[in-house]
């Protein structure tokens, strides 16, 4: 399946609303991680919106597939996405680490909102992926899929890589590890922190199908999964190549904005800079 061009920029222009809603939460609130939200937040939405099989009228569905967000402070990316898609209401979104809010500033384990499990402590998503996909592996689902959204700088935790270990061990070919590779964290450069690198040939290591991919590239995106779904005996990782703050000029390739909201003026300035792109995509599409 390969999108036409006014497809790819249809879904553009959604994941462009999505990031507008990502920053008005944050800005309201005051408080968040607007960085590896923007980063991450068209490849998620494209996974609710193409790839995963999920209905949100039915969030207990059992067939559906499971999506874990392991780097659990791009909760704003996640709420938004479920907005978009269904789960969430919108006006609920602004709620955003508010007292009584369900939509804190890490995942809460909600079903009727898509939430999955409560995620934030970094290093645990990937072996809550291991159980479930095993799981899904004794109850005999063979299509059912396990993602696990993981950030880069996130990968410096030990426990991934014993998930990683087990992954392989058991041979679950439905469970897909997406990596936000944006090469930032919080403190800094992964590279100076804690480098990752060779990080593809760490996870060949480990027994994983390993696929690079250009994290904001639509097409390339839905015709690589669609491949890991022939793969058998092995779990895969999609080393996804993208951006920390991304369309916002000012937070574009910065550490500064990992943890923290903008102001009114960065607001207003980061708004105005995503319309413009909205409006070149718009045209487009005209
Ligand atoms: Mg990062």
């Amino acid at each position: 399946m390969t999108l036409s061009k006014s497809e790819v920029n249809k879904i553009l222009i959604e994941s462009l609303d999505i990031k507008k809603d990502i920053l008005k939460m944050i800005y309201k609130a005051q408080s968040g991680h607007p960085g590896g939200s923007l980063s991450c937040s068209t490849l998620l939405y494209l996974l609710y919106l193409k790839i995963m099989k999920i209905n949100p009228n039915k969030p207990n569905w059992k067939n559906r597939d499971i999506f874990i967000l392991s780097k659990g402070h791009a909760a704003p990316a996640l709420y938004a996405v479920l907005s978009k898609i269904g789960f969430i209401k919108r006006d609920d979104l602004f709620t955003l680490r508010q007292f009584g809010s369900k939509l804190q500033g890490h995942p809460i384990k909600n079903r009727d909102l898509g939430i999955e499990i409560s995620t934030g402590s970094l290093g645990m998503g990937l072996s809550i992926g291991v159980g479930c996909a095993l799981a899904a592996k004794l109850d005999k689902k063979k299509e059912k899929f396990i993602y696990v959204l993981l950030g880069d700088g996130e990968l410096n935790e030990g426990s991934i890589w014993e998930a990683a270990m087990s992954a392989s061990h058991y041979k679950l070919d439905n469970l897909i590890a997406v990596i936000d590779r944006n090469g930032i964290q919080i403190d800094g450069f992964t590279e100076e922190i804690m480098g990752l690198e060779p990080l593809a040939e760490k996870w060949k290591a480990f027994g994983w199908n390993v696929i690079e991919i250009d994290g904001s590239n639509i097409n390339e995106i839905i015709n690589e999964i669609k491949e890991i779904k022939n793969v058998i005996g092995k779990p895969t990782v999609l080393i996804s190549y993208l951006i920390k703050g991304a369309d916002v000029s000012f937070m574009q390739h910065s550490r500064k904005y990992h943890g923290r909201a903008p102001n009114k003026e960065e607001y207003e300035i980061a708004l105005k800079e995503i319309d413009n792109v909205v409006n070149k995509l718009r045209e487009k599409i005209n």
